[in-house]
Formats: structure tokens, C-alpha cells, sequence
């Protein structure tokens, strides 16, 4: 399987090199960069001052070439009635996306004694693990260890590991 990594707007090289680790760490996957799209201006809820997320698999769907296409983004998303998400996927779809915007947020609530840039980087990758998990059809899981746990704070990103638990990994090889 191939992934193909779609930036929207500036997304930094350290994001894009966590992101391409996490994926062919967990998947076992060739992971590709697609050049830089600029982040949709339709897309834009000028109310909400955020993104609406599923424009941004869109693109990511368009743009990328791999048999699975991912999008990071730095920008604010929303969707639905959800005051954020960090990322969206259709199950068994073929493009998902991952923002940075509310991963950076604070510290990891006294976890570890890890530095902020590395929970940043292990967030980044637990989350791009989650999402292309999805779009393989792997939905939400009740170990709050699993990368597929549902973890709509930061506090539940950082209590979750990058890897799949056993029945999730299962399911998807
Ligand atoms: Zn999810
Ligand atoms: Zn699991």
C-alpha cells in the first residue's frame, strides 16, 4: 500500500517527517509527499473561525495519488456540530486529514516527563495513525490504549499510544 502525504498550506518538514514515521511504522506502508495545496478559501466559516474538515479530504482525494492520501493541515477544523475535530476520515473512504492547530495546545498534563516538541510529535503520529486507520475500516475502539480510541481532548491523545491493540491489528492485516 502506498500513502500519499497532501500538505494544505505551510505544514512545517518536522509535521510531514513524524507523520510519514508514524505511517510506515504502524501500516507498514511506502508512504509519497504530494506538493503543497493551498488551504481551500470556500471552505472557510468566517462565524466559526475554522475550517470545515471534509473539504480538506476532498483535496487530499483530488490531489493525492497513493491508494490511501492524508492531509495535514496546520489550520483549524471543524465538523459538524463538534467544536473541533483533529482530524477526519470516512470509513473505507480513500482521504482523510489531520490538523496540527489544536495538538500544540499546552503540555501533556504531567504524563511523562517529555518535552513539549516531542508530545507534540508523538500526537501527530497517533493521530495520523487513527485516521488512515479508518479509511482501512477500522472504527472507534474501547481501549484507551489503542490509536483507534476515540480521544477528542489532547489529555486522551496523550494517555493513548501510537500502535494498534491486538483485535484492531487483527482486523486490518
Ligand atoms: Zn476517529
Ligand atoms: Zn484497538
Amino acid at each position: 500500500m502506498r500513502v500519499d502525504i497532501v500538505p494544505i498550506g505551510d505544514v512545517p518538514a518536522s509535521v510531514k517527517r513524524e507523520a510519514s514515521t508514524g505511517l510506515r511504522s504502524i501500516y507498514d506502508c511506502d508512504v509519497t509527499l504530494a506538493a503543497e495545496q493551498p488551504v481551500p478559501d470556500g471552505a472557510y466559516d468566517s462565524a466559526r473561525g475554522q475550517y470545515r474538515a471534509s473539504d480538506f479530504i476532498d483535496i487530499a482525494t483530488r490531489a493525492g495519488t497513493g491508494e490511501k492520501a492524508i492531509a495535514l493541515t496546520p489550520n483549524d477544523l471543524y465538523y459538524r456540530r463538534r467544536n473541533y475535530v483533529f482530524g477526519l476520515a470516512y470509513l473505507d473512504g480513500r482521504g482523510c486529514v489531520v490538523s496540527t492547530y489544536r495538538l500544540q495546545t499546552s503540555s501533556d498534563g504531567g504524563f511523562s516527563d517529555r518535552s513539549s516538541t516531542q508530545v507534540f510529535s508523538d500526537r501527530v503520529r497517533k493521530e495520523v495513525v487513527h485516521e488512515l486507520g479508518h479509511t482501512l475500516g477500522l472504527e472507534h475502539c474501547d481501549n484507551n490504549r489503542c490509536a483507534m480510541s476515540f480521544s477528542p481532548t489532547v489529555q486522551e491523545v496523550d494517555r493513548k499510544e501510537q500502535t494498534l491493540c491486538g483485535s484492531c491489528q487483527r482486523a486490518v492485516f
